[in-house]
């Protein structure tokens, strides 16, 4: 950015909702995303260099997106604009940043005073650089809540990563806000570690579900996000949503490790446990692991196509290059 001191073009406030549409128009490089229903809320005039402040109103958190500066005026046809700060991972909540101004910004689209304009772009640089801890402003009232709780059972394990206090993780309780959650998880507290409590007030965070399957593979053969893990045995309390109990019989050659919660297919992330591939067979349903990519192969981050990943589907020889996600020996008979 320039210095703020010298900054001559206006500051507006730019609404964006639904906010999980905002989130993927700026962050989800995958090309299939919904963002049909995205809709930005603009002020009345604004001229080529003012800056345009997004925020997020709908969110559980207002928070700031990205600001953006704009390359046409509002008469142009069609806007332009290009990234000035940001795009901010997770969002920079908005109460932190009014915190920082000791006073509060307009909830709607609006054109802020020169003054205010140049001092909340110094508030987000600030709050950038340095984000306001969520325990400070306990916006979703979450401490409020869970101080009246009983304490959460010492067996229980991070419903999100799934670590248990014994791995060195500090546990502590998370009220869930969302229908939707709550529907998944039941209306009691969450029992979290204190680095998913943590990445569940990220102003922008998806749903306490969402972080617990962001820990989990992709499903190798459709791709699905919300896979189930398969716990073998008496676990020594309930497994908690996302969890499948399988008891003691393996019927399988390997021992699932998940079962994809679309279309059923249960894989173990254990190569050891297939067969590689003999040689002379090209015309096979197969498993495979997408191989880091070679120097100079642009490849955007994306979950579908994160190096490591195993995938399933028709090996064809031909196509298994050095430059191939198919690389050399990560192939496995299905
Ligand atoms: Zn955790
Ligand atoms: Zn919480
Ligand atoms: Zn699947």
């Amino acid at each position: 950015m320039t210095d703020s001191s010298e900054l001559t073009s206006r500051v507006h406030l730019v609404t964006a909702t639904p906010w999980q549409q905002a989130v993927d128009c700026y962050f989800n490089p995958d090309d299939d995303v919904d963002i049909d229903d995205l809709r930005f809320g603009f002020p009345g005039r604004w001229d080529a260099g003012d800056l345009f402040v997004v925020v997020t109103t709908d969110s559980h958190t207002p928070a700031i997106i990205v600001v953006e500066e704009s390359e046409t005026d509002s008469d142009a046809t069609r806007s332009h604009e290009h990234t000035y700060m940001g795009p901010f991972d997770f969002g920079l909540s908005i109460a932190a940043v009014e915190a920082r101004l000791a006073t509060t910004l307009p909830a709607e689209a609006a054109t802020l005073a020169p003054k205010l304009g140049e001092r909340l772009l110094q508030a987000i640089e600030s709050e950038a650089s340095d984000p306001t801890s969520w325990r400070e402003l306990d916006e979703r009232g979450c401490l409020a809540d869970v101080a009246d709780w009983p304490p959460h059972d010492s067996w229980a394990p991070c419903a999100c990563c799934g670590r248990h206090s014994y791995d060195g993780v500090e546990l502590e309780q998370h009220a869930l806000a969302d229908e939707h959650e709550q529907e998944f998880f039941g209306f009691g507290p969450l029992t979290v570690c204190m680095p998913c409590h943590d990445r569940l007030h990220r102003p922008l965070a998806p749903g306490a579900d969402d972080v617990m399957f962001g820990f989990r593979p992709l499903c190798p053969s459709c791709s699905a996000m919300r896979t189930f893990r398969v716990i073998w045995g008496m676990p020594a309390g309930p497994p908690g949503p996302g969890t499948d109990i399988a008891g003691c019989v393996i019927t399988s050659p390997f021992t699932p490790e998940y079962r994809c919660g679309e279309c059923d297919y249960v894989w173990t992330d254990d190569d050891e446990a297939y067969r590689p591939l003999p040689p002379e067979d090209t015309d096979a349903r197969v498993r495979a692991r997408i191989d880091t990519a070679p120097p100079g192969v642009y490849r955007p981050f994306s979950r579908v196509t994160e190096p490591g990943r195993v995938i399933v589907g028709d090996y064809m020889a031909r196509q298994v290059s050095s430059s191939s996600a198919w690389g050399p020996g990560v192939v496995h008979e299905l």
